[in-house]
C-alpha cells in the first residue's frame, strides 16, 4: 500500500471531550468566494475529564482564520497554533471552567468541489455537515457527542436564506434543540416553496415546505405526500411526533449521497425528491417514498438519540433503514418489498461481506469515516434489528423502543446502550447476539434433514468465513423461520422459529405423518448464506406451494441459479420444467403482477458471478452473461403463444398513478415485453410501447429493450431531443445506453458519451449516471478480456478525486470483485489499482480503498 500519512481512528482510543457547548451561534456573511463567518460558542467545563488542565483544541479545515477571542480578549497570532486539522490554544490561555470562544473565519464555497461543507450549487448555497463537513465552516468541536443549541443568522442576496429550526426572521433561525455538529445546515438562493401543513398528534400545527429551483415546483406534490405519510406513521407505529413548528427539505442538484437528515432542514439530491409521471420511473417513485421517510425518521433516531463517536453510525443508520422498510412495508406490499430489500442487500451487502472491503457492523478503526457509509452498515445494520424482532417479538421489540427513547432522548450513545434497552425491556440475555455487531462476514448455514418414525430432525451447521483481520470467529445467533409442506401443498406441521447458537444444532419436529418439504428461512429471517442440497422438483414444488411468498420467490431463483450455473460453467441447455414453471407463474392471475414480475426476473449477471465464486468456481464474465441471455430467450419460446395476450392483458387503462397496483402491472409488462422481443426481429411491440408511451416507466422499458436488441439508434435521438432540459431523465439516458449497451460495444458506447457536451462529469449523478453505470450495470462489458473497460473506469475515477474525493472512493467498489476472476483478469484489475494508489496527491479516501482493495 502507498504510504499514506492519514492516521488511523480507533474506536478504542475513544474520549470525551474536554469541554462541553452550551450554545453556537453563527453569522454568515454568503459570498461565493469569500464567505465571513463569525460564530460565538459558549464552552463548559466536562467535569469527567478530571486530568486537566486542557488545550482548546478545535477541528476546522480549508478556513482562513480572520480573528478569534476568548471571554471577549483577542487572541495573538501566536498563541493559536494553526494546522492542517485544526487550532490549538494552548491550557494555560484556557479558563478551564468554560470560556467563550468566538472568531471570524472566511471560507471559499465556490471552490469547493468535495460537496462537503459549504459548497455551490447551480447558483445556490448549501452544506452538507456529516460526518465531518463542520469544520469548513468554522473552528468547533466537529464531533457527534458534543450537542449544542444553535442560533443562526444570514445576511446574503438571495431571496431565501434558511437554517436549522424555527424561523425568527428573514435569514434568522433558533434551533431549541441540542444538536451535534453534524445536523448544522444552511441553505440560500433563489428557491421556491411547495408548502403544506401537518396537524401532529398532540394537535400541533407543523409547517412544511418543499424548498426548489423554479421550475420544479410542480414536481413536488408526490414528496410532499410521502412525508406526510411518513409523519403520521411514525406517530402510530413508534409514538413519536414531530417537534419542531417548521419542517423543509431542499432539493440540490449536485450532492455526494441520496439526502441528508439536517435538523428540520433535509437536504436532498434532487432525483430523490422530484417526480412526475412523464419524468419518473415506478422506481424514482418508490425511492423517493422510501428516502422521504428514512431521512423524516432520523428525527428520532439519529438526531434526538445520535450516535456517541462515528464507530456506532450503525445505531441510526441500521435503525433508521429498518424503519423505513417497514414503512414502505406497510405502504406498499410487505412481500414485494421483503424480495426487493433482499436483492439489494445481496447484490450489494453480500458483495461487499464476501470481499476484501468486509468490515464490522461497527468497525473498530478507520482512516475516512465517509468510508464507512457502507452496504453493511445501512443494510446489515437493518437486518440485525430486524432480527432482533423477531427474537423478542412484536410487542416486546414496541416496548424496547419506548424505552430506548424515554431513556436516551437527547443523548450520544453506543450499540451497548442500545443492547442494554432490549436486556432491560425484554429481560433477555444478548451478549451472543451482540456478535453481530462485531464480526464481519456472512454466516454459511448448512442443513441436513433425516425423518425416523413420526420425527423429522434438522441438523444445522454454523459456519463464520474469515474476513480481514478476522479469523476463528464464534457461532452468532441465527434464527430461521422454518415450515413444513405436506405433499398437498399445506402446511404439515405449525412454522417453527428454529434459533441457532453453536456451530453445529439438531432441532426434532414431532409427530409428522410423512417426511415434510421444509421451507427454510421463511421471509428471510437472517441475513445468511443457506446452502441446502436440493432437486429441482423440490424447487418446482416450493414455487407452486410455498405459502410463504419470500420463499416461493426463492425457490424459484435458486432454481434460476442453479441451471444458469451449470449452463455457464457446463454448457448445458436449459430446463424445459424450469420454464413451464416460470409460464405458470406469469400468467397465475392469482398472484401479484409485481410478485410475478420478480420471479421472471433472472438472477443478475453480479449475482452469479458471485454465486459461482462462493462455490469455489472462477467466474467466466461472457459464459454468464450468454447463459442469463439463453435462458431468457428459453422462456419467451415456451411462452410465445402466451406472451401477447399477457402484454396486452397488463396495460394499465386512466390516467397514471405511482401505486403499488398499477406499477406492479408496468413491472410485469416490462418483463413480458422483454421477452416478446426475443421473437421480433424488429422488435415492433418495444417501438411501439415507446411511441405511445405517456410515462418514463414505459418509455424508459422499451428504451431498454429496443437498445439490448441492438434497434435502440433511433430512440435513443428521441429521446434526447425530448428530454435535453430535464437533467434527471438526462442521467437516466446516458444510463441506458451504457447498461444496455451489448458487451462488446459497451465501453466504447461509454467512451463516445464521454465527449458528449452534455456530461457534467462533476455532477456526481451525471457522473454515476456513465461511468457507474457501466462498470456496475454491464459486467460482461467492463469485465471484456483486454481490459479496456477497468481502464476506462480507472482513467475516470483518476479524473475524479482531486475533485471529489468522496465519491470516487465509494466508486471504487466496482474494483472489489477482483478476487473472483481468472488470473489474467485479476492482473489488469490490479494493474489500475495500483495505477491510481500510486497517485502522488491521492485523497485519503482513495487511498484507504484501494490499499483495502489491493489487500497488500
Ligand atoms: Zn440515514
Amino acid at each position: 500500500m502507498k504510504p499514506t500519512q492519514a492516521p488511523t481512528i480507533r474506536l478504542s482510543d475513544y474520549t470525551q471531550p474536554p469541554f462541553w457547548i452550551k450554545t453556537v451561534d453563527l453569522h454568515f456573511t454568503l459570498h461565493p468566494t469569500a464567505t465571513r463567518v463569525r460564530s460565538t460558542i459558549e464552552f463548559t467545563a466536562n467535569s469527567d475529564r478530571t486530568d486537566g488542565p486542557h488545550d482548546l483544541r478545535l477541528h476546522g479545515q480549508d478556513l482562513k482564520l480572520i480573528s478569534a477571542a476568548l471571554n471577549g480578549t483577542a487572541l495573538k497570532s501566536d498563541e493559536i497554533l494553526l494546522d492542517a486539522e485544526g487550532l490549538t490554544i494552548p491550557a494555560d490561555l484556557v479558563p478551564q471552567d468554560g470560556f467563550t470562544w468566538t472568531a471570524e473565519v472566511e471560507i471559499n464555497p465556490e471552490a469547493n468541489t468535495s460537496l462537503n461543507g459549504l459548497y455551490m450549487s447551480n447558483g445556490m448555497y448549501c452544506t452538507q455537515c456529516e460526518a465531518e463537513g463542520f469544520r469548513k465552516i468554522t473552528y468547533s468541536y466537529d464531533r457527534p457527542d458534543v450537542m449544542a443549541i444553535y442560533t443562526v443568522s444570514i445576511d446574503g442576496d438571495s431571496p431565501v436564506l434558511l437554517s436549522n429550526g424555527n424561523k425568527q426572521g428573514h435569514g434568522k433561525w433558533h434551533d431549541p434543540h441540542p444538536k451535534p455538529a453534524y445536523l448544522f445546515a444552511l441553505v440560500a438562493g433563489d428557491l421556491v416553496a411547495h408548502t403544506d401543513s401537518f396537524t401532529t398528534m398532540s394537535g400541533r400545527e407543523v409547517a412544511l415546505e418543499i424548498w426548489v429551483r423554479p421550475g420544479d415546483e410542480d414536481k413536488c406534490a408526490y414528496a410532499m405526500d410521502a412525508l406526510k405519510r411518513s409523519m403520521r406513521w411514525d406517530e402510530v407505529e413508534y409514538g413519536r411526533e414531530y417537534d419542531l413548528d417548521l419542517f423543509m427539505i431542499v432539493a440540490v442538484d449536485d450532492f455526494n449521497m441520496g439526502a441528508m437528515e439536517n435538523k428540520g432542514l433535509n437536504i436532498f439530491n434532487s432525483k430523490y425528491v422530484l417526480a412526475s409521471p412523464q419524468t419518473a420511473t415506478d422506481r424514482d417513485y418508490e425511492l423517493i417514498e422510501g428516502i422521504i421517510a428514512h431521512e423524516y425518521f432520523h428525527n428520532w433516531t439519529g438526531n434526538r438519540i445520535t450516535c456517541r463517536d462515528w464507530f456506532q453510525l450503525c445505531l441510526k443508520e441500521g435503525l433508521t433503514v429498518f424503519r423505513d422498510q417497514q414503512f414502505s412495508g406497510d405502504e406498499r406490499s410487505h412481500a414485494v418489498n421483503r424480495i426487493e430489500n433482499v436483492l439489494q442487500l445481496r447484490a450489494r451487502q453480500f458483495r461487499e461481506d464476501a470481499g476484501p472491503l468486509a468490515h464490522p457492523l461497527r468497525p473498530e478503526e478507520y482512516i475516512e469515516i465517509n468510508n464507512f457509509y457502507t452496504a453493511t452498515v445501512y443494510e446489515k445494520g437493518a437486518e440485525v434489528i430486524g432480527m432482533l424482532r423477531t427474537l423478542v417479538g412484536a410487542e416486546n421489540y414496541r416496548k424496547a423502543l419506548d424505552l430506548y427513547f424515554e431513556r436516551h432522548d437527547n443523548q450520544a450513545c453506543t450499540i451497548e446502550h442500545w443492547i442494554k434497552v432490549f436486556e432491560d425491556a425484554c429481560d433477555t440475555d444478548l451478549s451472543q447476539f451482540a456478535l453481530w455487531y462485531a464480526q464481519a462476514g456472512t454466516p454459511k448455514i448448512g442443513v441436513t434433514e433425516r425423518f425416523e418414525g413420526d420425527t423429522l430432525t434438522l441438523t444445522f451447521t454454523q459456519t463464520n468465513p474469515d474476513t480481514p483481520g478476522q479469523t476463528d470467529k464464534k457461532p452468532q445467533v441465527v434464527p430461521i423461520r422454518t415450515g413444513f409442506l405436506g405433499a398437498d401443498g399445506s402446511e404439515a406441521a405449525p412454522e417453527q422459529l428454529l434459533t441457532l447458537t453453536d456451530n453445529e444444532q439438531s432441532f426434532e419436529i414431532n409427530g409428522l405423518s410423512a417426511h415434510p418439504t421444509v421451507s427454510y428461512l421463511r421471509g428471510f429471517s437472517a441475513p445468511v448464506i443457506l446452502n441446502r442440497t436440493v432437486d429441482n422438483a423440490t424447487r418446482a414444488f416450493l414455487l407452486t406451494h410455498d405459502t410463504d411468498p419470500f420463499n416461493q420467490w426463492e425457490a424459484g431463483r435458486d432454481y434460476a441459479m442453479s441451471l444458469l450455473t451449470d449452463m455457464a460453467t457446463k454448457g448445458t441447455n436449459p430446463d424445459a420444467a424450469f420454464t413451464a414453471a416460470m409460464l405458470a407463474v406469469a400468467t397465475n392471475d392469482a398472484l401479484d403482477p409485481a410478485f410475478r414480475a420478480l420471479v421472471l426476473s433472472l438472477p443478475s449477471e453480479d449475482a452469479l458471478a458471485q454465486s459461482l465464486f462462493d462455490a469455489g468456481q472462477t467466474p467466466d464474465p461472457d459464459a454468464i452473461h450468454t447463459a442469463r441471455k439463453s435462458l431468457a430467450k428459453a422462456m419467451a419460446d415456451t411462452m410465445a403463444d402466451d406472451l401477447p395476450n399477457l402484454y396486452a392483458s397488463l396495460a394499465v387503462s386512466g390516467p397514471y398513478t405511482p401505486d403499488a397496483t398499477d406499477a406492479g402491472k408496468r413491472s410485469l409488462r416490462a418483463a413480458v415485453l422483454s421477452l416478446i422481443s426475443k421473437h421480433e426481429p424488429d422488435c415492433a411491440t418495444a417501438r411501439a410501447q415507446f411511441a405511445a408511451a405517456d410515462n418514463m416507466t414505459e418509455q424508459l422499458s422499451a428504451l431498454s429493450t429496443l437498445i439490448s436488441n441492438g434497434q435502440g439508434a433511433e430512440a435513443t435521438a428521441t429521446f434526447y431531443d425530448q428530454w435535453k432540459a430535464d437533467r434527471l431523465v438526462i442521467d437516466k439516458w446516458f444510463t441506458v445506453q451504457v447498461s444496455a449497451a451489448p458487451p462488446d460495444t459497451a465501453v466504447d458506447v461509454a467512451k463516445t458519451l464521454t465527449q458528449h457536451p452534455d456530461f457534467d462529469w462533476k455532477n456526481p449523478n451525471r457522473y454515476r449516471s456513465l461511468i457507474a453505470g457501466f462498470a456496475m450495470m454491464n459486467p460482461a462489458g467492463f469485465h471484456r478480456k483486454d481490459g479496456r473497460g477497468y481502464e476506462f473506469f480507472a482513467d475516470w475515477l483518476i479524473k475524479l478525486d482531486p475533485v471529489n474525493p468522496q465519491t470516487t472512493a465509494r466508486m471504487c467498489g466496482g474494483f472489489e470483485t477482483w478476487r473472483r476472476y481468472d488470473a489474467s483478469r485479476q492482473g489488469l484489475m490490479r494493474k489500475q489499482l495500483a495505477r491510481i494508489a500510486a497517485l502522488p496527491n491521492l485523497s485519503k479516501d482513495t487511498a484507504e480503498i484501494t490499499g483495502k482493495i489491493l489487500g497488500d
